[in-house]
C-alpha cells in the first residue's frame, strides 16, 4: 500500500496533538496522595500510579456525599430528616440509606440490640463526640433509654422509606457508616481499573490490592494506651480492610475517670470490661467497622461467638478476623488472624 507524504505529515500532526494535549492536561498527572476532611475525620487516599486529579475527586465527592446523606452534624442530611420525623412520619431515603441502616439493624440483632443504630439520643446526651463531654445524671440517662432500640425502626424497601416509632428517637451511623464509605472508595476505585490503593478514613483503613506484586502492604495497629506512638503490631495484609474501636479513639475526663465514646445500650454509660481496643481484619470494611464497635461492646468471649455467627453468613471469602488488646496489656486473637504474620513490635505486650 502507498502512503502519501500529506498521509504521513497529518498521521504525525495528529500524534503530536494528542501528545502534547495529554502531556499538558494537568488531569493526566499522577497525583502523590490526597488528604481531605469529610466524615469528621482525616481521609488521606493513595491511588499510586492510578492517582488522577478525576480519580481522586471522584472518591473524595462520594464521601462528602455519604457525609451529607448519613452525618448527624449536618441539619439537612437524610439521617436527620428520618430523626426529625421521628414518631409522626416515614420519611422517603436513598438506597445509601436503605442499605448501610439494614445492615446496622442486621447487626442490632446479632447482637440482641448491643450494637444499636438508634444509640442516637444517648450520643446527643453525653455530648462526647464534641469538644465538651457532659457527664449526665442517672435520671436523664433513665429518660433516654426507652428511646434507644432497633426494633422500632422500620424500613419500607418498596417505598424507600424509613420510620422511627417514637418521638425523640434519633438514629445514629456513626460506627457503621464509614466502613461503608471506604468499601465505596474501593467500589469507585475497581471500576476504574485501579489495582493497588490505600485508603485511610481517619483510620478505617482499607489496603487495597497489594503494595507491589507478591507484596502485601504492612499495616500496624495502635498502642491503644498511647495511640500516637509507634505501633505495636504489624500485620501483612492484601485487599482487606482493618478498623480499630478503642476507649483512646474520643473520650473526657472527669474525675479521675475516662468516659469514651461506646456506650452500652442497656445501661446507658460507656461500655466497660477490661478491653482497650478491638480490631477486626475484613474485606468488608463495613461488616470490619459494625464489628470493631460491635465485638468491643460484648467484650472477648461474645464477640468471639458473634464473629463466628457473622462469619458464617459472610462466607469465606469475607471471612473476618479479630484482635483483642486488653487493660493488662494482653492480646488474643482469632485463630485466623494467622494469616497476617501478625508480628508483635513491642515486647511490653503479650500474645496470648
Ligand atoms: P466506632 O467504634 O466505629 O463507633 C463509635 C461511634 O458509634 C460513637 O461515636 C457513636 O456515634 C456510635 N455508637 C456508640 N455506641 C454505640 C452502640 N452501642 N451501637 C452503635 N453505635 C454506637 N465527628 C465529628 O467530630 N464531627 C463531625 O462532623 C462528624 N461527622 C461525621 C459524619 C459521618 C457520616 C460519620 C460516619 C462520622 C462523623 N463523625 C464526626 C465521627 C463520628 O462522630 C464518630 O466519632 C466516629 O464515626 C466514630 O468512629 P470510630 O471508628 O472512632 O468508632
Ligand atoms: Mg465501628
Amino acid at each position: 500500500m502507498k502512503t502519501s507524504k500529506t498521509g504521513i505529515f497529518l498521521t504525525f500532526s495528529l500524534f503530536l496533538l494528542l501528545f502534547f494535549s495529554c502531556a499538558k492536561n494537568p488531569s493526566k498527572e499522577i497525583l502523590k496522595a490526597q488528604t481531605e476532611l469529610a466524615l469528621g475525620t482525616v481521609c488521606n487516599i493513595n491511588l499510586f500510579e492510578y492517582g488522577t486529579e478525576e480519580l481522586y475527586d471522584l472518591i473524595f465527592k462520594r464521601l462528602h456525599d455519604i457525609e451529607l446523606s448519613m452525618s448527624i452534624n449536618i441539619e439537612s442530611s437524610e439521617i436527620n430528616r428520618i430523626n426529625n420525623a421521628a414518631g409522626k412520619n416515614p420519611v422517603q431515603v436513598s438506597p445509601d440509606i436503605i442499605f448501610v441502616l439494614s445492615q446496622a439493624l442486621y447487626y442490632a440483632e446479632k447482637t440482641e440490640g448491643a450494637f444499636d443504630p438508634t444509640i442516637g439520643p444517648l450520643v446527643k446526651l453525653w455530648n462526647i463526640n464534641s469538644e465538651s463531654g457532659y457527664l449526665p445524671t442517672q435520671e436523664e440517662i433513665d429518660a433516654v433509654l426507652p428511646l434507644v432500640d432497633y426494633r422500632l425502626v422500620h424500613i419500607d424497601e418498596k417505598n424507600s422509606t424509613v420510620f422511627l416509632e417514637k418521638e425523640g428517637m434519633r438514629l445514629d451511623l456513626g460506627a457503621i457508616a464509614k466502613g461503608y464509605a471506604a468499601d465505596e472508595a474501593v467500589r469507585i476505585a475497581a471500576q476504574y481499573k485501579v489495582k493497588r490503593a490505600l485508603i485511610d478514613l481517619g483510620g478505617n483503613i482499607y489496603a487495597y490490592g497489594s503494595k507491589e506484586k507478591d507484596t502485601p502492604w504492612r499495616i500496624g495497629i495502635k498502642d491503644p494506651f498511647s495511640p500516637l506512638s509507634t505501633p505495636i503490631i504489624r500485620l501483612d495484609v492484601e485487599n482487606k480492610s482493618s478498623v480499630t474501636s478503642g476507649v483512646y479513639e474520643r473520650f473526657f475526663e472527669q474525675d479521675g475517670v475516662r468516659y469514651h465514646h461506646i456506650l452500652d445500650p442497656k445501661t446507658g454509660y460507656p461500655v466497660q470490661n477490661n478491653l482497650m481496643s478491638t480490631t477486626i481484619l475484613c474485606s468488608s470494611s463495613m461488616a470490619a467497622d459494625a464489628l470493631s464497635t460491635s465485638t468491643f461492646i460484648l467484650g472477648r468471649e461474645s464477640g468471639i461467638e458473634l464473629l463466628e455467627s457473622v462469619n458464617a453468613d459472610l462466607g469465606n471469602e469475607q471471612e473476618a478476623a479479630t484482635i483483642f488488646i486488653t487493660d493488662e496489656k494482653d492480646i488474643f486473637t482469632t485463630k485466623n488472624v494467622g494469616a497476617y504474620n501478625m508480628l508483635l513490635l513491642d515486647e511490653s505486650f503479650t500474645v496470648r
